[in-house]
């Protein structure tokens, strides 16, 4: 075999993949060869065959191509940074400096890195010397290679979703499944109490009605304040299975405890209403202090629905509560009162990265709290940019990829108060007239991969 002198750096074209150029980067310091692959599935009768996406120029990532193989096999492999990942493996031909011969390439997502394709030991071999502190030794190849290109249609398969929630005939829960049919999914409804954990380190399952749940593609978790512990536990074991969750359980942890919430976006510098916390009776004064005028408003760390917030007329009041509950250990926020906010807050629904709807809800007449549960009215609204941008903020600051972000209109500007991380569907879809429950349907088709079986 000829050997060939290639740079750090190389174009190659992986013809029988359909990709004519690909810059890869030849990396003496890893042993396989990978490529980056995205909603892998492996397929076919024997399933030994697998399709995936691949997004062949790092400055185009809007090109998107689906290619297939045949496998070769599934093995771990341990990236540089000492992680772990089981991987598919495929031969196939490459091309580069008029040489042509087949090599074997794991799948793996590379979309964070800067190569699409590298190049490891086992590919190099006898056939390629490195002279590593040369780049393009060989042809520059044109990305222009791809114009007209679309590839084959990007394939649909249908997703297998579980509900995660204890309220089947629920509003929410019942347009969830509703739209996840319609777009030809097949969806199931699980009592997330229902579900018990086997914790082991070679195959995490979780078990329901005496059997393992396996082969879903993605989570959707709607768990009840009541249940957060529980709930987390049990997303958690589906996330160590690899299948997509909707919300992870870190990220519901955090919207569940107001304390660490208020935290996080104060970490991201998102306006919020002036709010203290303390553990001893002894600062109750002086965290009264930092809030400054009555009235004042207390708000259980753990609370939901408007039933742990309290509006304190005066400061000997708020001092009271707050010994009261302290008294309890109950952890309790002391929080600046926005009264221009007329009993109003803004709930802006974010799916992913934008806010697909918004409503205003209104408190009853004499009622502070706008919670629909506590008799709010749900009203058309039109949000200004900045609430836009604020809501979006803080779902990121949480970690939630689907949240209701709840806004007060202040003199100052908009003031986030709480990110709820099961929002409700009904009032939301009712005001806005908007498929709500389609869209987080259309998010899970975006980006839950599909699994892969083991072969
Ligand atoms: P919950 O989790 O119980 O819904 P929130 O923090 O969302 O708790 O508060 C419930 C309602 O009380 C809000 O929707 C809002 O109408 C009102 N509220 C909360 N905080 C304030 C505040 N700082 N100033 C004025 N109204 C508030
Ligand atoms: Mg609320």
């Amino acid at each position: 075999m000829k050997q060939l002198t290639v740079g750090w750096e190389e174009w190659v074209s992986l013809p029988k993949l359909g990709l004519p150029a690909i810059k890869a980067k030849i990396d003496t310091g890893a042993k396989t060869s990978s490529l980056h692959a995205h909603s892998i599935e492996v397929y076919g009768k024997n399933k030994d065959r697998v399709r995936f996406k691949i997004n062949p120029v790092p400055e185009k990532p809007d090109l998107e191509l689906v290619c297939k193989a045949t496998l070769s096999g599934q093995r771990e492999v341990t990236s540089s940074n000492g992680e772990s990942e089981l991987r598919y493996f495929i031969k196939t031909p490459i091309q580069l400096g008029g040489e042509k011969w087949t090599i074997e390439l794991s799948l793996t997502n590379r979309e964070s890195m800067s190569y699409r394709m590298l190049i490891g030991r086992t590919t190099m071999s006898d056939k390629l010397m490195v002279s590593p502190n040369e780049g393009l030794l060989h042809e520059t190849l044109s990305i222009d290679a791809y114009d007209g290109v679309s590839g084959e249609k990007p394939f649909n398969r249908s997703l297998r979703i579980a509900i995660l929630s204890r309220e089947k005939e629920n509003y929410s829960t019942q347009r969830l499944v509703e739209a996840a049919e319609e777009r030809g999914h097949h969806v199931r409804i699980i009592d997330t109490l229902r579900c018990y954990m086997d914790i082991n380190a070679d195959a995490p399952a979780v078990h329901y009605d005496g059997k393992i749940l396996e082969d879903y593609d993605a989570i959707i978790p709607r768990i009840g304040s009541s249940i957060t512990l529980y709930g987390m536990a049990v997303v958690r074991q589906f996330e160590m299975m690899g299948v997509y969750c909707l919300n992870s359980s870190q990220s519901i942890g955090c919207s569940r405890d107001k304390l660490l919430a208020h935290q996080l976006m104060s970490r991201k510098k998102i306006q919020m209403p002036k709010t203290a916390f303390a553990n001893s009776s002894k600062d109750t004064k002086s965290i009264i202090d930092i809030i400054g005028k009555a009235p004042m408003i207390l708000k259980l760390s753990q609370g939901t629905q408007g039933r742990g917030v309290v509006l304190a007329e005066t400061r000997k009041a708020a001092e009271s509560v707050v010994t009261a509950f302290q008294g309890l250990e109950a952890n309790i926020l002391l929080q600046e009162f926005i009264p221009e906010a007329g009993g109003a807050d803004i709930r802006c629904f974010v799916i992913g990265n934008k806010v697909v709807a918004a409503m205003k809800r209104q408190a009853e007449e004499g009622e502070f709290r706008s919670n629909l549960h506590m008799g709010g009215k749900a009203l058309k609204v039109k949000i200004t940019p900045t609430e836009r941008k604020i809501a979006i903020k803080a779902a990121k600051a949480l970690g939630l990829k689907v949240a209701g972000v709840d806004i007060l209109r202040a003199d100052s500007g908009p003031k986030v108060i709480e990110v709820n991380s099961s929002p409700g569907l009904e009032g939301i879809e009712n005001t806005s007239g908007k498929d709500i429950a389609g869209l987080i349907i259309e998010h899970l088709e975006m980006y839950a991969r599909p699994i892969s079986w083991s072969l």
